[in-house]
């Protein structure tokens, strides 16, 4: 068996319905190329996370969206951030408004 055919035959490999001739045949050459074992341990990863998404229905297959609530919290920190600086800068100003008041007023 080579690279190709191994490639053509991993899925009914992991999914245990490839014969038992093509399957020696198949682990032969495992032994043999790290290339396929590479294939062969992404599509397991590929095939747990697929598993994983099935099971759990609060994860979204959507990644493309993946980013809108961490988009979300960054510019509500950014709102939250320019608002506190609004305020401490009004205070100040209200404080220097307050002690040249107080200093006109001491004067006359
Ligand atoms: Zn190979």
């Amino acid at each position: 068996m080579d690279c190709k055919e191994v490639s053509a035959n991993l899925n009914p490999f992991i999914s245990g319905t490839l014969s038992a001739s093509k399957t020696r045949a198949l682990l032969k050459h495992l032994k043999e190329c790290d290339f396929c074992c590479d294939e062969l341990n992404v599509r397991l990863m590929a095939a747990r996370v697929n598993e994983i998404l099935k099971t759990d229905k609060n994860v979204s297959y959507d990644l493309r969206n993946a980013a809108v609530p961490v988009i979300r919290a960054a510019k509500r920190k950014v709102v939250l951030n320019d608002l506190i600086w609004t305020v401490l800068i009004l205070l100040l100003l209200a404080g220097i408004l307050f002690v040249i008041l107080h200093f006109v007023a001491g004067i006359l």
